[in-house]
């Protein structure tokens, strides 16, 4: 079939490369580059943050785990490491998502964090969005159209999928999706652990991350409800009380290296199903990552039906 996918983000270029795989001809149409949108400023680690559980979200998460590990294990090339994973919880409460993961296990000593008493510790696979999504656009067999979309009905192509994640909300005139702003520190490792990703979110209003790259470490974060449709500059107030909360989590980070804003298209649920000649994938909230593989998959299969 001829598809376009409208959308570059990490959505968008997943979606194009599994949709070429299953035999496709696939065009990707997009106002901007993936670095350039909320893709850009993600962390990124697989978690399945704020999804919905119970829904085929698992499925998608799980989908997208085995992907990751996958590619982690055999091409260095797509900036994709394992790391194990520390989240904070004061409950002894399975994660609905424990399903998904490797090593799954509650450690009750605060080893690596001294103000928590519990950690659940699995394998994640951590995706450096910079080496990843150009590696998903070398792979595509036509290059990104640059093109602003006043309407999907504009892409020729018996499917057109509409991957424009916050870009939804006035294509689709979709008020159920809204913005919510993630800003972030990229520091020197400092003393931090390049091997650890520690996340904090028992409270809410002062929630707290560190992602390891490959030679810097992405601090967080921070996650508010806006009315925006373009990230604001840095709030310098946020960064500092960010490294506070890294020093409190009781590692000294190094100097800060760059600071990123990025808006989460956050919607009750994903919309993903088909449309007339519209494949909806969009509203992946803080999840775009964890979520991408197996939504594309779910994309693929709704073309199948139609083939
Ligand atoms: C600070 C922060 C940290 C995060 N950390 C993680 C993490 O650790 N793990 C994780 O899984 N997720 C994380 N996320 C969430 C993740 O980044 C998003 O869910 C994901 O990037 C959404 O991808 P997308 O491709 O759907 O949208 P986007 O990346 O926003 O891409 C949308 C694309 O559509 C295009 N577009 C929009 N409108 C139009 C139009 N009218 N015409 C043409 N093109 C259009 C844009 O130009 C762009 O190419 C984080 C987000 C933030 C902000």
């Amino acid at each position: 079939m001829r598809v376009a996918v409208a959308g570059a983000g990490v959505t968008g270029l997943t979606t194009a490369l599994v949709l070429q795989r299953a035999g496709h001809e696939v065009d990707v149409f997009a106002a901007r580059s993936g670095l350039e949108s909320t893709s850009g400023a993600a962390g990124a680690i697989w978690l399945p943050v704020r999804v919905t559980p119970g829904g085929r979200e698992l499925d998608w998460a799980s989908r997208s785990y085995r992907a990751f590990m996958a590619l982690a294990g055999t091409d260095s090339s797509a900036g994709v490491d394992v790391l194990r994973a520390c989240e904070v919880v004061d409950d002894d409460e399975r994660p609905w998502w424990g399903d998904a993961v490797d090593g799954l296990r509650l450690v009750p000593a605060a080893t690596i964090y001294p103000r928590a008493r519990q950690f659940w510790s699995f394998f994640a696979p951590r995706i450096e969005p910079a080496v990843y999504l150009s590696w998903l656009a070398e792979r595509l067999t036509r290059p990104v159209v640059y093109r602003t979309l006043a309407n999907l009905s504009e892409l020729d192509g018996e499917v057109v999928v509409n991957c424009t994640g916050l870009g939804a909300r006035a294509l689709c005139a979709d008020s159920a999706l809204v913005a919510v702003l993630g800003q972030t520190a990229v520091v020197a490792p400092g003393t931090l652990r390049m091997d650890t990703f520690i996340g904090d979110e028992r409270d809410q209003a002062a929630i707290f991350y560190a992602i390891p790259r490959r030679h810097q470490v992405v601090l967080g974060g921070c996650r508010t409800y806006v009315d925006l449709v373009e990230p604001p500059p840095p709030d310098p107030v946020l960064r500092e009380a960010i490294l506070s909360r890294c020093r409190a989590a009781g590692y000294e980070p190094g100097p800060v290296l760059a600071e990123r804003t990025g808006l989460r298209p956050v919607r009750p649920s994903v919309r993903l199903e088909r449309e007339g000649r519209i494949v909806h994938n969009y509203g992946h909230g803080g999840a775009g990552y964890t979520l991408s593989w197996g939504c594309a998959e779910a994309v693929a299969a709704l073309l199948g039906e139609l083939a």
